[in-house]
C-alpha cells in the first residue's frame, strides 16, 4: 500500500498518510496543527531496505580433497 510522507509548512510536522484512493488527498491536513499547507516529501525508508550487502558477498571455502586442496566459491542465491 502506498504510504506518503508529508511535511507541514506551518509547523514542520512530518506525518505519513496511507492513500487508498487519490480522492483522499483533498482532505489531508497536518495532524498537529490542522493546516492544509503541506507538501509531500520523498520517503527515505524504501531506499534502505535490501541494500545491506554484508551477507551477500561470495564466500570462498578451502577444504582438502583427494588431489590436495579444493576451493569452492559459494555464490549467494545460487542453489545447486
Ligand atoms: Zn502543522
Amino acid at each position: 500500500m502506498p504510504i506518503y510522507e508529508f511535511k507541514c509548512l506551518e509547523c514542520e510536522n512530518i506525518f505519513e498518510f496511507l492513500l487508498i484512493n487519490p480522492g483522499e488527498t483533498l482532505e489531508m491536513k497536518c495532524t498537529k496543527c490542522s493546516s492544509e499547507k503541506i507538501e509531500r516529501v520523498l520517503s527515505t525508508t524504501n531506499y534502505s531496505v535490501g541494500t545491506s550487502g554484508a551477507n551477500m558477498s561470495p564466500k570462498a571455502q578451502t577444504r582438502s580433497c583427494s588431489s590436495g586442496s579444493c576451493t569452492t566459491i559459494d555464490l549467494p542465491g545460487y542453489s545447486r
